[in-house]
């Protein structure tokens, strides 16, 4: 299948020809047809399937076939839970309707607001928002939705993680009732679906990746290790295998901070992305990470929540999310569109409980490998399963081989379920 078969008109295949882009994915062969009738949708997808166009072509379809948007007017409204996230939503929309006649304009909290509040005041045809600053703006009546055809949920089962639900259900309240609303999740938990009841009107429902799959073109890998050698193992990897840009997961903010000193004392080119951080800092890390000055992206979850960088090779677990889903979302930073990559955990003695409901979670044992210089330290963790890509599931079990037990047994041996 082809874009051009979708029904897109030239100036957005020509954008996304630009773009090396041959054919749609998944995501976009099943959204954009559903987009462009008008109908409502669900789309369970993680980052990394082609998503974000997936909504943005047939928005800018239809938006090119409408009315301009009035002053301080939105005619679309994308809210995505972080400003990492609405920063690159906005880029793309930016460049898929490069030749088009459409605005666009992203707003997020942690910068000023007058500069956001001037680019509103003519009206935009696309608006990229967090829904905090949002709701400031509107309150500001520095934007209105008169005008709003659209609603984009992106990533709504993040940001109900982050706790925007009560952000949302405001905002959802001052929107005109009659719109398109298109909402997207990594998956479709209980939560979502009763957020998609008060939202979505008959939606069509597509699914792409089965949840809490990773990736198949995402290599995965464990190094056991105990806690104080994590940084002796992450400078050993990183120069033994020459990676040139690879994002680091820690669990706190303060985690990220000190093995970044870690790594720069090291001498790696390390940057550290986490809510403390202002958004100047975080911007300057991201940009850095993107050109190659920096080679080490130390983030935290939230923080890397949504981060598009293309073809990133590398992700590296330091430390092992507490909840198994964010390992899944971790490691959908590499290995998108198509490309592959490799994304390693390393895992210490405490951490063998997380690793084992991640791995009951992916329905994958991990393959275990191992550094010669840090052998000392796997002898000493407990014995682990062969490594198999079978599911964890438990089997009904056959009849046993029990050890030979000195005393005689009395009772009956039970019948063998085996015929
Ligand atoms: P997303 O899931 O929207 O974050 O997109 C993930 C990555 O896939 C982005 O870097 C896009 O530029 C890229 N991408 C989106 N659509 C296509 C396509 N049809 N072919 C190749 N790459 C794509």
């Amino acid at each position: 299948m082809s874009f051009s078969t979708l029904g897109l008109s030239a100036p957005i295949l020509d954008a996304l020809k630009e773009q090396g882009y041959t054919n749609p994915t998944p995501i976009q062969a099943q959204a954009i047809p559903a987009i462009m009738a008008g109908k409502d949708v669900m789309a369970a997808a993680q980052t990394g399937t082609g998503k974000t166009a997936g909504f943005t072509l047939p928005i800018l379809e239809r938006l090119a076939a409408g009315k301009p948007a009035g002053a301080n007017q939105a005619r679309t409204l994308i809210l995505t839970p972080t400003r990492e996230l609405a920063a690159q939503v906005a880029e793309s929309v930016a460049t898929y309707s490069k030749g088009m006649k459409l605005s666009s304009t992203v707003v997020f909290g942690g910068v000023k607001i007058n500069p956001q509040m001037m680019k509103l005041r003519r009206g935009v045809d696309i608006l990229v928002a967090t829904p905090g600053r949002l709701i400031d703006l509107f309150n500001q009546n520095a934007v209105k939705f008169n005008q709003l055809e659209v609603l984009v949920l992106d990533e709504a089962d993040r940001m109900l993680d982050m706790g925007f639900i009560h952000d949302i259900k405001k905002i959802l309240k001052i929107l005109p009732p009659k719109r398109q609303n298109l909402l997207f999740s990594a998956t479709f938990s209980n939560d979502i679906r009763k957020l998609a009841r008060g939202l979505v009107n008959n939606p069509v429902e597509i699914s792409v990746s089965p949840p809490n799959a990773a990736a198949p073109s995402v290599e995965q890998k464990v190094y056991k290790v105990e806690k104080a050698q994590k940084p002796a193992l992450l400078v050993q990897l990183i120069k033994d295998n020459n990676w040139f840009q690879a994002l680091v997961f820690t669990k706190t903010k303060h985690g990220a901070n000190k093995l970044t000193q870690q790594l720069e004392a090291s001498g790696f080119q390390a940057a550290a992305i986490h809510g403390n951080k202002s958004q100047g800092a975080r911007t300057k890390a991201l940009a850095g990470f993107k050109d190659g000055s920096v080679q080490i992206l130390v983030a935290t979850d939230i923080a890397a929540r949504g981060l598009d960088i293309d073809q990133l090779p590398q992700v590296v677990n330091y430390e092992l999310p507490n909840v198994a889903e964010d390992y899944v979302h971790r490691i959908g930073r590499t290995g998108r569109a198509g490309s592959t990559g490799q994304a390693i955990s390393l895992v210490s003695e405490e951490e063998i409980k997380l690793l084992r409901s991640i791995e009951r979670l992916i329905k994958k044992t991990l393959v275990v490998e191992a550094l010669p210089a840090f052998d000392k330290t796997l002898a000493k963790l407990p014995p682990r399963n062969k490594p198999s890509a079978k599911p964890a599931t438990r089997k009904p079990t056959p009849a046993r081989q029990k050890p030979a037990s000195k005393k005689p047994r009395i009772r009956k041996p039970a019948p063998k379920k085996e015929s």
